[in-house]
């Protein structure tokens, strides 16, 4: 039977080319191209960058066939191949030569009046205040409260998502297999006004975050969910944890993570 890939991609110049290329490869070793996203499909192939590859996975609103990404894009963090590597990468495919790698996303639970709002997200989600405004909230672990934090906001990332906006702030990277949350203040005051930690906490995934605004911040604070601004009226609380749902990857190269480490950030 012939197998069918989902093939997403941005409009780039390079991403257009590698499209093309792309398609007339599938047919060489068997693979039938769709442009709509099946459920079917062996897996979904994106062109582009890493942007590409969150845009994707939201957009199909973190479906279960797993992804692989054609890095056509700045860096490509989660685009494991390179374009002139298709034709060994179909050969692959086609031969099973591959592990699907379960990548972890974080949920949450938006609380306003009345009403309460659920999302994931591949990277990261922060609570921030708008515009270039102070915040001041509430941080508890498991209903144990760890601080009154006052800065710009904070941000909880996942083990994939450390390497993204979470390690420009000065939080650490965390190989991708491993079950926890990160807890990144971002610009966090401390003074004899305000006391906030100054550095990122790495929790157990099971643990449950709360982020609970002051008050007088309940209409001026912003969730920012893997870049995509959001905001909410009467904004009470925001709990997070390891979200139950999961997105899949296939990965090619046993010890690709460590090289892509090196060969992007060193
Ligand atoms: P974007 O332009 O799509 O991405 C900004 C940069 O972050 C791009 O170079 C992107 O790679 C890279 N990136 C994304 N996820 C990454 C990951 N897990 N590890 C390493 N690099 C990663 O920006 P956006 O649409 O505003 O937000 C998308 C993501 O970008 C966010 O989830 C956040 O993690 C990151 N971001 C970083 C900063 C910062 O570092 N100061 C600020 C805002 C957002 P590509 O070039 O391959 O797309």
């Amino acid at each position: 039977m012939t197998d069918i890939l989902n093939i997403v991609s941005n409009t780039n110049y390079m991403s257009r080319n590698v499209k093309d290329y792309l398609l007339k490869q599938l047919k060489k070793y068997d693979f039938e191209a769709s442009t709509t996203f099946s459920k079917n499909a062996l897996a979904t192939i994106c062109i582009g960058g890493d942007g590409a590859f969150i845009k994707a996975v939201h957009r199909n609103n973190f479906p279960l066939v797993p992804f692989v990404g054609i890095n056509t894009g700045h860096l490509g963090f989660y685009q494991e191949i390179n374009p002139e590597e298709i034709d060994e990468f179909l050969r692959m495919l086609k031969n099973g030569d591959y592990i699907i790698d379960e990548t972890l996303l974080v949920g949450a639970e938006v609380f306003v009046k009345n009403r309460r709002f659920y999302l994931n997200a591949i990277n990261e989600i922060i609570l921030k205040g708008q515009g270039s405004k102070i915040i001041h909230m509430d941080v508890a672990i498991d209903k144990n409260h760890l601080q009154t934090f006052s800065g710009d906001g904070i941000m909880i990332s996942t083990p994939c998502g450390s390497t993204g906006y979470n390690y420009s702030l000065g939080g650490s990277i965390v190989y991708p297999t491993l079950h926890t949350l990160q807890i990144t203040p971002m610009a966090p005051i401390n003074s004899v006004a305000f006391r906030s930690l100054p550095s990122s906490i790495i929790v157990p995934g099971d643990s449950v975050i709360s982020l609970r605004p002051e008050k007088r911040y309940e209409n001026s604070s912003l969730v920012i969910v893997d870049g995509m601004e959001l905001s909410y009226k009467n904004l009470q609380k925001i709990n997070l944890r390891v979200s139950k749902k999961k997105i899949n990857r296939l990965i090619f190269q046993k010890n690709h993570y460590w090289k892509n480490l090196k060969g992007k950030f060193l």
